[in-house]
């Protein structure tokens, strides 16, 4: 997805270097990519306000003592709570802003989240 906006932001470059696009046409249609860059980004902007928020760490600790302090995924004992990753089952990639709900989310270390990155986890 994003090398898709990179490419096209690049083609409006090349076409512009070239002649072939006038200045206004490509601030139009770079504003028109942009607006689409942002409607993706949305929900993750949406997800790291709400964990940043009171609610958001509120709900990080509460799951940290349901989930036992330990890692859903390899269930290996946090040391505190900063170390927990709060993680999307359903990725934000695949699901959008659907995805950014509480139930959606389990507390998961690092390396783990990682290793899943958006790649669905019956098991969690
Ligand atoms: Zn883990």
């Amino acid at each position: 997805m994003e090398e898709n906006f990179a490419s096209e932001l690049n083609q409006l470059y090349q076409e512009y270097l070239i002649g072939q696009a006038h200045r206004q046409q490509v601030i139009q249609r770079v504003d028109s990519t942009l607006a689409k860059v942002d409607w993706m980004l949305a929900p993750r902007r949406q997800f790291t306000n709400w964990a940043r928020s009171q609610a958001g760490q509120s709900w990080k600790r509460q799951q940290f003592k349901r989930q036992d302090s330990r890692c859903a995924r390899c269930k290996k004992k946090f040391r505190n709570l900063s170390e927990a990753e709060i993680h999307h089952v359903r990725s934000l990639h695949e699901s959008g802003r659907q995805a950014n709900n509480p139930k959606n989310y389990r507390l998961l270390c690092t390396p783990c989240n990682r290793q899943l990155g958006t790649t669905f986890d019956k098991n969690l």
